[in-house]
């Protein structure tokens, strides 16, 4: 696997201060994508051992509320392997920690995928510039969805996500009867 950055106490892809890995490859070709420059799945660094490290000094504060994987796609097929690998050992090294994805492909291609069991929260589908939001939370256009993947793993129709419940900021009513935890 390659990578092009990594980014510290980021508050932009996902919930608290983040550590977010940044992979190299996509086929997604997304029209106004912000990351054309991260398509190519050879580019980029080698994800060694000195960038696992760096992440994981991330990971030791107790501030740090977990890691996001970007890119790029994670679920690329030149990244799969080794970001599930990477997630497995994170999982067993910082349980309290959450993992957080953003992909490309849709929840519907993706939820048997046995890399599910170890990501939290996952934000799915390819960006649309026709959908563009800039006022949302950790979603760049509306047709995208911030997921539950543990709470939509857990249910029997596993197709219909569950909404990861700050996400009903996002979308308001509409999404009230896919949240699971009150609002308050
Ligand atoms: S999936 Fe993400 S990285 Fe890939 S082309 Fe679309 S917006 Fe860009």
């Amino acid at each position: 696997m390659r990578y092009h950055n990594i980014t510290k106490d980021d508050m932009l892809n996902g919930e608290g201060l983040r550590v977010v890995l940044w992979v190299a490859g996509c086929s997604h070709c997304c029209s106004g994508c912000q990351n054309p420059m991260t398509w190519d799945p050879n580019g980029g660094l080698l994800f060694d051992e000195a960038a696992k490290q760096e992440i994981y000094e991330q990971l030791d504060h107790s501030y740090i509320s977990g890691i996001t994987f970007s890119g790029g796609d994670p679920l690329h097929h030149a990244n799969h392997f080794d970001v599930m690998h990477f997630m497995a050992e994170i999982k067993e090294k910082y349980p309290n920690k959450t993992i957080w994805l953003y992909t490309g492909d849709s929840w519907e291609e993706i939820r048997f995928d046995p890399i599910m069991k170890y990501i939290d929260v996952l934000i799915d589908g390819e960006f649309k510039m026709e959908e563009r939001d800039v006022t949302l939370y950790w979603k760049g256009s509306r047709n995208q969805r911030v997921i539950d993947v543990k709470k939509s793993l857990e249910q029997e129709a596993t197709e219909v996500p569950v909404i990861y419940c700050d996400d009903y900021k996002n979308e308001g009513a509409d999404y009230a009867a896919n949240c699971t935890v009150s609002k308050g």
